[in-house]
């Protein structure tokens, strides 16, 4: 490896891991601890086609790295003998000041910290991700890249809201959209497939997994994403409502007389796919809409449908696409999810070819379709080590 990089995504009770090396991008090691500060946590390590589980009580994130490098250790190179070049944080949201990736000091500490309130689930995890990690490799640069910042070029039209000043001056409220490494590294890579620079062409990313949402990618800069100022807006999700009427929650919470934090986990935590079909899992979904669950099968089109809309519209905004990229786990896997959201599409210049959608492309479309449609695996460990190694070298 010429630049290795630990790349870490810290969660609440998680931690994600990765060795990549920043310039190929590739991945010698990763691995998965969860349940951490349960009485039993769960390590899994992957290392040159091996997987090694280990279960024991992990208190705290600090006692879940330590196992980390112990495992490295046990596996593999320890990392002190690979020549590591930084240690890469995911962070979800670095709101308007955080567009770029940054070296992490005591001051950047406290401005994702303050970033919080705009994403309480996500920036104080990956907080204690990186404060753990600088006390335990205190001389390596600890390098933040944020999930907001690819978005950082969407113009004023598509990123203000139509509310009032003081929301928007004082309290930051504006669309920042998510997912950035994913959408940024399958937009370049679709550019790579069609033969052309980024610079040359527009690409519409749908990035469908747990979370879901769509980019439109003009000439390299992202100009539009279906997420708003939380991972909430936009398409339907595992758990997410996405899109709705936001008077919703004001009639819910005069006729019920839940709280807002009621309200917020009802649209983040049991909504979408959950509350439609009854099922988080795409795979469980369509095996019971195959079986005739009338729910199950609504539900489906309700999810493709709100793509069908989004990637419709972002043909507009874009003046017309080159390409449609399908990535993360359902738009990587599912056929039936990417047909069913392209159907009527054939008007706007997408023609799908039903056999290479089945096979997985990864060009699904026929040869003489104006939009080139693409299934391309995401890599967003690989992206965020790539612009580490970039930071450090500029
Ligand atoms: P991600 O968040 O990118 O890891 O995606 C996770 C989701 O991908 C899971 O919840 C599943 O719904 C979905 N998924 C994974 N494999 C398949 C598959 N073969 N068919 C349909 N959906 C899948």
């Amino acid at each position: 490896m010429s630049a290795p990089v630990l790349v870490i995504n810290s969660g609440s009770s998680s931690i994600k891991y990765q060795l990549v090396d920043g310039d190929t991008p590739e991945a010698s090691t990763s691995g998965l601890i969860e349940r951490i500060g349960q009485s039993e946590s769960i390590l899994t390590h992957r290392h040159a086609g091996e997987e090694h589980e280990r279960r024991e009580h992990l208190a705290d994130h600090a006692a879940g790295l330590e196992a980390v490098v112990a495992a490295f250790e046990e596996h593999g190179t320890p990392l002190g003998g690979t020549g590591l070049i930084a240690v890469a944080h995911r962070v979800v949201h670095g709101g308007e000041r955080f567009v770029q990736p940054v070296v992490v000091d005591d001051e950047v500490e406290r401005a994702v910290e303050d970033l919080s309130d705009l994403a309480p689930l996500h920036n104080p995890a990956n907080l204690e991700g990186i404060r753990v990690a600088r006390k335990l490799f205190p001389r390596l640069p600890q390098v933040a890249v944020f999930d907001t910042a690819f978005h950082a070029t969407i113009p004023e039209r598509a990123h203000l809201y139509a509310v009032p000043t003081a929301w928007r001056e004082e309290h930051g409220v504006r669309r920042y959209g998510f997912h950035g490494t994913s959408h940024a590294y399958v937009s370049r890579k679709a550019a790579e497939l069609l033969g052309r620079s980024p610079k040359a062409v527009n690409v519409i990313v749908a990035h469908l997994g747990n979370g879901a949402s769509v980019t439109a990618v003009e000439r390299g800069r992202s100009i539009d994403t279906s997420m708003g100022l939380t991972p909430l807006e936009g398409l339907v999700m595992g758990t997410r409502s996405g899109d709705i009427d936001p008077a919703i929650v004001f009639h819910m919470h005069r006729r019920t007389g839940a709280s807002f934090d009621d309200l917020d986990a009802a649209l983040n935590k049991e909504s979408g796919m959950l509350a439609l079909a009854g099922a988080i899992d795409m795979r469980a979904v369509e095996r019971a809409a195959r079986g005739g669950d009338r729910a199950a099968q609504t539900a489906l089109e309700i999810y493709c449908y709100r793509i069908r809309k989004y990637i419709g519209s972002y043909i507009a905004a874009l003046g017309g696409a080159d390409a449609i990229a399908f990535t993360a786990g359902i738009g990587e896997n599912s056929a039936e999810v990417r047909a069913g959201a392209l159907g009527s599409l054939v008007a706007l210049g997408v023609h799908l070819d039903e056999a290479a959608n089945a096979a997985g492309g990864p060009v699904i479309s026929t040869p003489d379709s104006p939009i080139t449609v693409m299934v391309i695996p995401t890599n967003e460990e690989g992206e965020i080590a790539r612009q580490t190694a970039n930071l450090l070298r500029s």
